[in-house]
Order: structure tokens, then sequence, then C-alpha cells
């Protein structure tokens, strides 16, 4: 079975769900240098398996000439569609229109860049087609090529977030990763605004097989995350899938009056029996301003969860398709 003749019903596509079809979902944010070399290698490779295929390019509001050659790209082969965003909304976003927007049995996720192999594409299909797992998702065994910092605050964030967070995160898991259609439903029903798909993936459960492959480099273009973005993105990691930082706050509450108390009976006591007068109005600064500190940052914590619940209940779209040539396309979710 050749996946090219099987493709006449392709102009099908939209509306209901696809037998047989394997979605590919690409977020693209000013990639017009890179994707050209994804679609010639992810064709080469999709054409050759048995099943029959679709890519949708998200075009995440891109400045560049992406979206003329998505469009360009989808009016010579069938098998491409496209999406575009009114603006800029995040590779979560794009990720989220493009599960709301494919109907394949098996869906997967994959860079623009090439730095999700298409190569391993045959190998995970075998193994969802299997039946025994819902979702082959892939882990970089290495991080060459990575600044040792960023290595470094990487596996400390893993650390950190396995250690106090409900989801299973998994050090160096890529958002690369092939499901069934039953877990796309689950992950589209997880409608939060606040997106961490690191962590969603991981929450709905599911059985998922580990694919280790080694890190590869970008084949074009730049990438997207800076040092402060990708501390950002650490940080929506902890927050959406763990309440630790706010016991922790209680805490750091409990433990501080439980010393004050202490220090208070010390300092009566002392002026009692011994008649010694409190001195030092330099300590008692420092106590002031160490606590008042404390509280600012404890007061921040909270701040963080209380911004994400004003942001979750004013139910704003995740994303806004401005343009897109998928039939029945859910514009606005
Ligand atoms: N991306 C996106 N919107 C953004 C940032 C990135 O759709 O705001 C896409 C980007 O085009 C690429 C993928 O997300 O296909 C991963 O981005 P990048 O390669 O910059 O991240 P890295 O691989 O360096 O983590
Ligand atoms: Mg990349």
């Amino acid at each position: 079975m050749g996946g090219r003749t099987q493709t006449d019903d392709h102009t099908r596509l939209g509306g209901e769900r696809q037998k047989g079809l394997l979605s590919v979902i690409v977020p693209c944010f000013n990639e017009e240098k890179a994707l050209p070399y994804f679609y010639a290698e992810a064709t080469k490779v999709l054409s050759e398996m048995p099943v029959r295929y679709e890519i949708v390019l998200v075009d995440d509001g891109s400045r560049d000439g992406t979206l003329r050659l998505a469009k360009e790209l989808s009016g010579r082969d069938r098998h491409v569609r496209y999406l575009s965003f009114s603006r800029n909304f995040g590779k979560e976003a794009a990720m989220y229109a493009g599960f709301c927007n494919v109907h394949g049995d098996y869906v997967v996720v994959m860079d623009a860049d090439l730095q999700d192999p298409p190569s391993l594409l045959p190998k995970m299909l075998r193994i969802i087609q299997g039946g025994e797992y819902d979702s082959v998702a892939t882990r970089r065994e290495n991080r060459e090529g990575e600044p040792p910092v960023r290595s470094f605050c990487a596996r400390l964030f893993y650390r950190i977030v396995n250690r106090i967070s409900d989801a299973d995160i998994v050090d160096g898991a890529r958002d690369f990763r092939l499901m069934t259609r039953d877990m796309v439903d689950a992950i589209v029903a997880m409608g939060e605004y606040n997106r961490f798909s690191k962590g969603i993936f991981g929450w709905v459960g599911f059985r998922t097989y580990w694919l280790a492959y080694e890190n590869v480099e970008r084949v074009a273009g730049e990438t997207k995350w800076s040092f402060w973005k990708l501390l950002r993105y650490a940080l929506d990691g902890i927050i959406n899938f763990s309440q630790a930082p706010l016991s922790a706050v209680s805490w750091f509450g409990i433990v501080m009056t439980f010393l004050a108390v202490i220090v208070l009976i010390v300092l009566v006591v002392r002026r009692l029996v011994w008649g010694d007068p409190v001195a030092g109005w330099a300590s008692l600064a420092c106590i002031i301003i160490f606590i008042g500190g404390l509280e600012l940052f404890c007061l921040g914590i909270i701040g963080q969860y209380v911004s994400r619940i004003f942001l979750e209940t004013k139910h704003r779209p995740h994303f806004i398709v401005e343009d897109s040539n998928v039939e029945d396309v859910k514009k606005i979710r």
C-alpha cells in the first residue's frame, strides 16, 4: 500500500474523523528558511509509509514568508493544509490549534526545523499500530550543541518539577510525539488557557513508549527561545502542575510565627527575670526588613497563581485563525 495511491479522498478532509489517517502538525514561527527542508524530508519519509497522511502547517503569526510558503506548498501538494494565526500566539497555542483541527487516527507534532527527525516516524507508527501503546514519545539522549548553563538549568528544572508536581515530566522529552485519537481527544478536552504541553501529555496518562535519540541541531533559521523565555516556561511548568509553592508559603508562615513567639517569650523572660532592657534597633530593623521581604516573596508566589486564575476565568480564546484551507476549520477556540 503506497501512501500516494490512496490520497484521492484527501479532498474530503475536514469534518469527521478519518480512519487510518496520520496527521502531522507543524507549528511554524518565522520558519521560511527551515520549512522547505522539512517539507522535502518529511514528504520523502511519509510517502513511503503504509498510511495516508496530511501535513498541517500552523503559521503562528510569522513575520517572514512562512505563510506564503505554506500556501504555495498546499497549492502544490494535496497532503498539505495550513492554518494561519492573526498574530503570534506561541507554540503551545499552535499545537492546540493543530489538535483541534486534525482528523487523523494518529496525530504527531513535529518542529519545522528538522530537530524532530522524520526518519523516526515509520518506527513510531509501527509501535503504535502494535496496539500496545497509545503514544510514542521521544526524548533527547544528550544535549550536545547546547550552552552548558542552559543544560544545567534544564536538568535542575526537571529534578525540581518531578519532585513537586503531579505530572510526570521526563528530562529531555520533546513535543515530538505520535498519539492515538483517544489521547488527542483527551488533550483537546483540557481547555486550560495556560498550557504546558509537556505536563499535559503526562497528566492525561495513557500507555507511552519512550524512544531516545541523539540531539540534532536545527537545519536553518534561529531558535525562538531566549534564556528568559525558557525560564518563564520552566516557571509555568511548575506553577501549572503543582501546588507545592503554595504549601511552601504556608509552611514559611507557620515556622516564622513559631520563631517569633519563641523570641518574644525569651525577651519577656529576660526583661522580667534579669531586668535586661531590649537593645539594638539595628537588629530590629534587619528583622523587619527580612520578614517584609519574605512576605513580599510569598505574596509574589500567590500572585503567580492568582494571575493564572485571572487569565483562566476570562475564557479568552487560545488562538485566532485568520486564514486557512482546512475544511470546517475551528477558527477560534
Ligand atoms: N514556534 C512557534 N511559535 C513560537 C515559537 C516557536 O510555533 O512562538 C515553533 C517553531 O517554528 C518550531 C518549534 O516551535 O517549529 C520549536 O521552536 P524552536 O526550534 O525555536 O525551539 P527549540 O527547538 O530551540 O527548543
Ligand atoms: Mg528547534
